[in-house]
C-alpha cells in the first residue's frame, strides 16, 4: 500500500469504482474513461510502480493477472470477437498511473 497513490486507495475503497473482480491478490475494475465498450484495468493488490519493480519471484501476479484476463474477456463477451491487452511502462511506454495495470480493451474494432 502506497498512501499517495490512486489504485491503492482504489483496492482498499478509499476511491469508489466500478469493481469487476477481486481475490486475495488482484482487483479489476472499469476504466473511468473507456476506450472502448469494454475497458477494464486489472492490477495486483501489492504496489509495485511498474512492471521494472516486480522481483523475478513474484512475477507470478503476472500470470495470475492474465488468468483473471481469460475469466472477464469471457464473461464481457469478447473472448471471442477479440481483445487487446496492454500494460504501458513508464513515461514514453504511456504510463500516467504508477501501481502496475493490465488493460482489457474489447468490444469494437481496435486499430494498430
Ligand atoms: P495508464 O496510461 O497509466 O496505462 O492508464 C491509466 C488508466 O487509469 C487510464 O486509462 C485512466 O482512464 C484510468 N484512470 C485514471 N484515474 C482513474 C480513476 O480514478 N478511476 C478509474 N476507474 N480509472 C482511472
Ligand atoms: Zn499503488
Amino acid at each position: 500500500m502506497n498512501s499517495d497513490c490512486l489504485f491503492c486507495k482504489i483496492i482498499k475503497g478509499e476511491i469508489p469504482s466500478d469493481k469487476v473482480y477481486e481475490d486475495d491478490t488482484l482487483y479489476a475494475f472499469k476504466d473511468i474513461h473507456p476506450k472502448a465498450p469494454v475497458h477494464l484495468l486489472i492490477v495486483p493488490k501489492k504496489h509495485y510502480p511498474t512492471l521494472n519493480d516486480i522481483p523475478d519471484n513474484e512475477m507470478g501476479i503476472i500470470a495470475d493477472i492474465h488468468v483473471a484476463i481469460k475469466k472477464l474477456a469471457l464473461e464481457f463477451g469478447v473472448a471471442e470477437s477479440g481483445y487487446r491487452v496492454l500494460a504501458n511502462t513508464n513515461k514514453e511506454g504511456g504510463q500516467v498511473v504508477f501501481h502496475v495495470h493490465y488493460h482489457l480493451i474489447g468490444g469494437r474494432q481496435l486499430r494498430a
